[in-house]
């Protein structure tokens, strides 16, 4: 087992993008619907109860959460960063339009970026919501889709749902570097190997 995201702690919150730390070392972003096991996921996958955690309330947790890799003792030799949760009905079109300042803008323009997570409710489509935010992605940026909470459908029902969001990624004609993982942070299915992907990217 890879222990470096076993490594991760809190490093800073940037509600502007003007608090963004120096570009300096590989990031990774995670983005999610709310709701959709984010959180869980990255605290499964840093072996963490309470690394990342949703905010009950809509909106509330606007601002981008940098986890930091590497020895403790020396500074971050990469960075996990959760970006908010988006697609609350309730989100008034403000809270969609800051997401997109500063998520959006981070997710188009970060030089560091190395990769993206993308979350989903293995149960749910794709949503408009997920495909405004691959949008936001350059060409090149590798895109790992974890498909969350798969340990609610039996292996059949998980093969197809895995055919059918990899139809609807090729209906999207989008050049990025796709992967595609059954995930449970529950049974930690698909873990091992979203391990394996992550610390490949970080440290290539
Ligand atoms: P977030 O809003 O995307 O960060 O979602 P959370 O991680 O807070 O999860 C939303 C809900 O889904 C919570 O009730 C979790 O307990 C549940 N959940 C998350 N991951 C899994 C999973 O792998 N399996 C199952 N069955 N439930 C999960």
């Amino acid at each position: 087992m890879n222990t470096l995201l076993a490594t991760a702690r809190f490093g800073t919150t940037v509600a502007r993008l003007a608090q963004l730390p120096a570009p300096g070392v590989p990031e990774i972003a995670f983005v999610g619907r709310s709701n959709a096991g984010k959180s869980s996921a990255i605290n499964a996958l840093c072996q963490r109860r309470r690394l990342a955690f949703a905010s009950r309330t809509p909106g509330r947790t606007q601002a981008l959460n940098f986890f930091a890799l590497g020895r403790e003792d020396q500074p971050a030799a990469a960075f996990l960063v959760d970006t908010p949760g988006y697609g609350y009905a309730a989100a008034p079109l403000a809270v969609r339009g800051s997401w997109d300042h500063l998520a959006g803008r981070y997710l188009g323009e970060r030089t560091v970026l190395r990769a993206v997570v993308l979350v989903l409710d293995c149960r749910r489509e794709l949503t408009e919501l997920d495909r405004h935010l691959l949008g936001f992605l350059g060409p090149a940026t590798p895109v790992l889709i974890l498909m969350a909470k798969s340990d609610k459908l039996g292996f059949a029902e998980r093969e197809k749902t895995r055919r059918r969001i990899a139809l609807t990624l090729d209906a999207l004609k989008r050049s990025n570097p796709l992967t595609l993982i059954p995930f449970s942070a529950n049974t930690g299915l698909g873990l091992l190997e979203a391990r394996e992907w992550l610390v490949r990217h970080v440290t290539e």
